[in-house]
């Protein structure tokens, strides 16, 4: 239009939190996109030194090593808002979400490397430490106490939306509102492109190697698919997801994909997750309460990739020709 300012499309990669940070952005000059991007992802960096459970001197790590110690200490802002988000969904899945399953995933890993299930021995003692009745929030002193020895909180099913919520808000604060940020498929997006009614993003297959299924059209939304799609072992022919199913201690073992779209990230990101421990019969159900939130299950039945999804789901779908 007359009078409006030029852009230009710009886009950044950086690896943080151990995957590819993508920012795609309008902006009118490289300079102001440079200085953009940079903001964007000093404040991931900052988030990635609070919650990381691969840091051993995270925030988070800091706070897991005083589990079991009677005591509870003060957290920052950020880990206070993930812990507070955490402890809301899983209460409300009865748990299926738990962010206290760190001893478990550590068990997964192991698992990984070995190719051999945990022993039952190892497993039992690593409940011990799981659930998340164990976190005790106090709200008036933003503090936390982890009430159990050899706790291990991981934030993997809800860090990483946070990290791309916030960096879109810095990205708006930098003068870009027109922004897609994508943390290797937890993705968030602002305003639409110039010209255009929205970002068009590809949801991934049950097999990850296989070129998106379907597209969706979305603005200020965030759309994140968890499955096993993307990490797994295989032990004596069966496939285990890294997604824990805090009922019996293991890795998921069906094989299923979850996408969920909802307003922000983090939630798009913590309910992919809990809805894929949920299967789609629990699943759907739940998420009917959330009128802002959409999903749709991708499973196996022998040979047959089955689907089901919520009624409004569809209509955020646009054909599969055209690129973004
Ligand atoms: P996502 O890829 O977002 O589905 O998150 C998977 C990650 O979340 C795993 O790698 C673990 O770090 C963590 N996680 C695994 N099982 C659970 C669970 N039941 N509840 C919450 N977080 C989990
Ligand atoms: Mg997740």
């Amino acid at each position: 239009m007359a009078g409006e300012p030029a852009v230009e499309r710009f886009e950044f990669v950086e690896v943080h939190m151990g995957v590819d940070f993508r920012l795609l952005f309008y902006a009118p000059d490289a300079d102001s996109a440079n200085r953009a991007a940079q903001a964007a992802f000093a404040r991931v960096a900052e988030l990635d030194a609070l919650l990381s459970d691969y840091e051993p001197d995270s925030e988070l790590m800091r706070l897991c090593a005083t589990a079991g110690q009677g005591q509870a200490v003060p957290v920052s802002k950020d880990l206070w808002h993930v812990l507070e988000r955490s402890q809301q969904l899983a209460k409300a899945t009865d748990g299926a979400f738990d962010v206290t399953v760190g001893p478990l995933v550590r068990l997964w890993r192991q698992a990984r490397r070995t190719r051999k299930l945990p022993d039952p021995q190892a497993l039992q003692q690593a409940r011990q430490a799981v659930g998340f009745e164990f976190v005790r929030l106090v709200p008036e002193c933003q503090s936390v106490e982890l009430k159990q020895p050899r706790m291990q909180l991981d934030l993997g099913g809800i860090a990483m939306g946070y990290a791309a919520d916030e960096a879109l808000r810095v990205l708006r604060e930098q003068g870009m509102p027109s922004a897609l940020v994508d943390a290797s498929g937890d993705i968030v997006v602002g305003d639409a492109p110039p010209d255009a009614a929205g970002w068009r993003i590809g949801l991934p297959p049950l097999e990850a190697e296989q070129p998106p299924h379907r597209y969706l059209l979305l603005s200020h939304a965030a759309v994140t698919t968890s499955g096993d799609a993307f990490q797994h072992v295989e032990i004596a022919g069966r496939r285990y997801s890294h997604i824990i199913d805090p009922a019996t201690g293991l890795g998921l073992a069906e094989q299923r994909s979850v996408t969920v779209i909802a307003p922000d990230c983090m939630t798009a990101d913590s309910l992919a997750t809990a809805l894929c421990v949920l299967g789609p019969e629990r699943g759907l159900e739940f998420i009917k309460q959330m009128p802002a939130a959409e999903a749709m299950f991708l499973w196996r039945e022998g040979d047959l990739v089955c689907s089901r999804e919520t009624s409004g789901f569809a209509s955020r779908e646009v054909r599969a020709e055209k690129n973004d």
